[in-house]
């Protein structure tokens, strides 16, 4: 049957009118014949579609008019236009370039342009564009990532592992990518991300990221995280974007409160995020007049997100060959900050730590970046590289917490690397010296019990020896029941 192209629905219902004229069988028969052609024609459109060029993870913008709303994907070659009606940009692209199936990026329907027709086929044969959009898990999908071992395969045939998956590196954004991965793999938090559908859009947002982190259908073995890096820049008034530089303890914290805002139910003030994350800290203060404590002691309390310990101050001491060597200290030296004896001098007393609670997933931070006690960089700039040793297993916390009665173990599962790459800049046309830092995660995949590092886009798996041999920035603890 030759095909003619029509350009709005209502022409199709005109002919199926026609077609409706005679015996009710007839008709049943020419409709069916219509709706064979039709399919026909559409499973020949859906042979144009590329895959290899299709990307999902970019911001949902018009690329003409910029326009945010109804936007389509272009499945020829993955641009995003806006609209499917004559005036439209997906419409005008479908004529100049002679690319036909778009899908709609909110509903995944399929329309065949400028015929305007959707694309309703039986077939499974656009499911696997339609899961890549907007991953879905089901109960049982969520218990198997606990236990399935099987890697998955890209486009390619490449082999990865879900949940292990790369994020691009768009600008800055490599103190971003951290705390994504480390979102993606507290499993408590993961399961309830995977579940889907949120209004709130934060919550939204990570949970697409966290479903397509976990697909098993993943075109390319990696992600962008430029859609949601653009959401966070607004969101956070530019605090926090791709372009530039922050600190990853920093836009954790962002991310915790953010997210805890969120999800607390009305008139409630706990939500998921802050039941696995928060903790509540004991303040003691000490008043000192002339370098004499007065006894005056003040209790107060507040909760915390993340624990900060505190290199000594480094000094570099040399050993028998002449060669500097870097200072090394026991991570439960550094805890004992918070045992509640061990004091603080500050200029107008001493402050001790005590924890009233410890979360069931404990973050650490090493407060390497502050303070005049670092270890100078080529552009002036100072940290602190002493190396702190860490077990993998059975950190006791129960030393720090007020009124433990027993050990209160935690395991590692994630642990955030610093490095510091000294690299020339043009500056004015003179070339400088800068320290250029660098973050990327060593995580633990709880499933085949080994480790593997992220740094952006590049995932390999890493000697557990190895790891405490770097300088760790940010560790990830989960509570062992
Ligand atoms: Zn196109």
């Amino acid at each position: 049957m030759p095909f003619k192209r029509r350009h709005d629905s209502d022409d199709e219902s005109a002919v199926v009118k026609k077609l409706n004229i005679g015996s009710e069988e007839h008709s049943s028969d020419l409709e069916s014949d219509l709706e064979n052609a039709t399919e026909e024609l559409h499973l020949g459109y859906l042979k144009t579609i590329n895959r290899s060029r299709l990307d999902f993870d970019f911001e949902k913008v018009c690329c003409i008019s910029l326009a945010t709303v109804n936007i389509y994907a272009c499945l020829v070659c993955g641009k995003y236009y806006q609209g499917r009606s004559k005036s439209s940009c997906a419409f005008s692209h479908s004529l100049d370039e002679d690319h036909h199936v778009f899908i709609n990026l909110d509903t995944l329907k399929v329309y065949i342009l400028p015929e305007n027709q959707e694309v309703k086929l039986r077939s499974e044969v656009l499911e696997d564009i339609k899961y890549q959009i907007n991953p879905t898990f089901s109960p049982e999908d969520i218990k198997n990532l606990h236990q399935l071992k099987e890697i998955s395969f890209d486009l390619q045939h490449r082999p990865y592992r879900p949940g292990f998956v790369g994020l691009n590196k768009i600008g800055a954004n490599d103190y971003a990518n951290v705390v994504l991965q480390i979102v993606n793999h507290v499993d408590a938090l993961r399961d309830f991300l995977l579940k889907g559908e949120f209004e709130e859009e934060l919550t939204k947002r990570i949970s697409l990221m966290t479903r397509k982190s976990w697909s098993s259908r993943l075109s390319r073995p990696h992600l962008s995280p430029h859609e949601i890096m653009q959401y966070i820049s607004d969101k956070s008034g530019k605090r926090f974007s791709a372009g530039e530089q922050k600190s990853p303890k920093d836009f954790l914290v962002w991310i915790l409160t953010n997210l805890h805002s969120e999800l607390t139910p009305k008139g409630k003030t706990r939500s998921l995020v802050s039941k696995l994350f928060q903790g509540k800290v004991k303040i003691i203060t000490e008043k000192v007049a002339n370098g004499v404590p007065t006894g005056s002691r003040l209790e107060s309390s507040t909760k915390y997100w993340i624990l900060t310990i505190d290199p000594p101050a480094f000094t570099l001491f040399k050993d028998g060959t002449g060669l500097t060597q870097i200072p090394q200290v026991k991570i439960t030296h550094l805890l004992s900050k918070y045992d509640g004896e061990t004091a603080q001098k500050l200029a107008h007393g001493n402050k001790m730590f005590k924890l009233i609670t410890v979360p069931p997933f404990l973050l650490i931070h090493i407060n390497r970046m502050s303070g005049s006690h670092g270890l100078e960089g080529v552009s002036g700039t100072s940290r602190n590289p002493t190396i702190v040793k860490f077990p993998f297993e059975n950190l006791d916390m129960s030393p720090y917490v007020e009124g433990a009665t027993g050990p209160i173990q935690y395991k590692l599962i994630g642990n955030v690397i610093h490095q510091t790459i000294p690299v020339t800049k043009m500056v004015d046309g003179t070339e400088m010296a800068i320290d250029s830092h660098v973050y990327k995660i060593h995580l633990l995949d709880q499933v085949r019990g080994d480790w593997l590092e992220i740094q952006d886009l590049n995932v390999k798996p890493v000697e557990k020896e190895l790891l405490f041999m770097q300088e760790t920035y940010l560790q990830i603890w989960q509570k062992v029941l």
